[in-house]
């Protein structure tokens, strides 16, 4: 059985990049609620009887998409893989208690930042509009700017990236994912791992308490 890890922290710790490693070195799948909204953006959720009619719209302004639109993406997809890594995953109690209901865990990391650089890290991100990759206008800037060194694709800020949202979903993180993270605290597999440090720092540690608790 390969290794089942959820991945928790604020928008900005690390989660994505740190995901990405987990998933080709463990040879699991990443699940990201994130990447799976985007691509569904515009679905039709009226019938959900929510307060918008799309998953965008919620996004847009740094709120948190209805459970019940998440809770399905993340049990289908959790059904058909072979060992995962979370990432996005629940943001609140509730969706803690669905994900009790969906699977059990052998590993639960929580990464973590200064609040002034996880704005810095999300205001300055840029994103390929082809292939996803991540760049960072200071920190990790592509060769020529505004164009991917891997794809050749455009380079784009997200629309939650701004500041004002940027700050909005660290508050929602605060109030609603935060506490969160108690319910897994006396989890055998729960490891707290600095983010403020090189991605490669964090990628040795992430590794070895994967390694520590499979
Ligand atoms: P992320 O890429 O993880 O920062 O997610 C971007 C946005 O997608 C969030 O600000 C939320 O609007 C939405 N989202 C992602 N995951 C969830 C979730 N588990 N529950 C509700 N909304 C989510």
């Amino acid at each position: 059985m390969n290794p089942k890890i959820l991945i928790l922290g604020p928008p900005g710790a690390g989660k994505g990049t740190q995901s990405d490693r987990l998933a080709t070195a463990f040879e699991v799948e990443h699940v990201t609620t994130g990447d799976a909204l985007r691509a569904n953006k515009g679905m039709d959720i009226s019938e959900m009887d929510t307060e918008y009619d799309t998953p965008g719209e919620y996004m847009d302004d740094g709120e948190l998409v209805p459970d019940a639109v998440v809770d399905a993406m993340v049990e289908e997809a959790l059904s058909g893989a072979d060992g995962f890594v979370l990432d996005g995953y629940p943001r609140n109690e509730d969706q803690a208690e669905a994900l009790q209901g969906m699977t059990d865990l052998d590993v639960v990391l929580v990464l973590d930042a200064p609040e002034e650089e996880l704005v810095d890290r999300l205001t300055g991100r840029r994103v390929c509009d082809d292939c996803g990759a991540n760049f960072h206008v200071e920190f990790s800037p592509p060769k020529a700017a505004g164009v991917c060194d891997q794809c050749g694709g455009d380079l784009i800020q997200r629309e939650d990236d701004t500041e004002e949202t940027v700050r909005e979903r660290l508050s929602v993180y605060a109030e609603d994912t935060e506490p969160v993270l108690a319910l897994y605290a006396d989890h055998d597999g729960y490891v707290e791992i600095d983010g403020d440090q090189s991605p490669d720092d964090v990628w040795d540690e992430v590794r070895q308490a994967v390694r520590d608790h499979t």
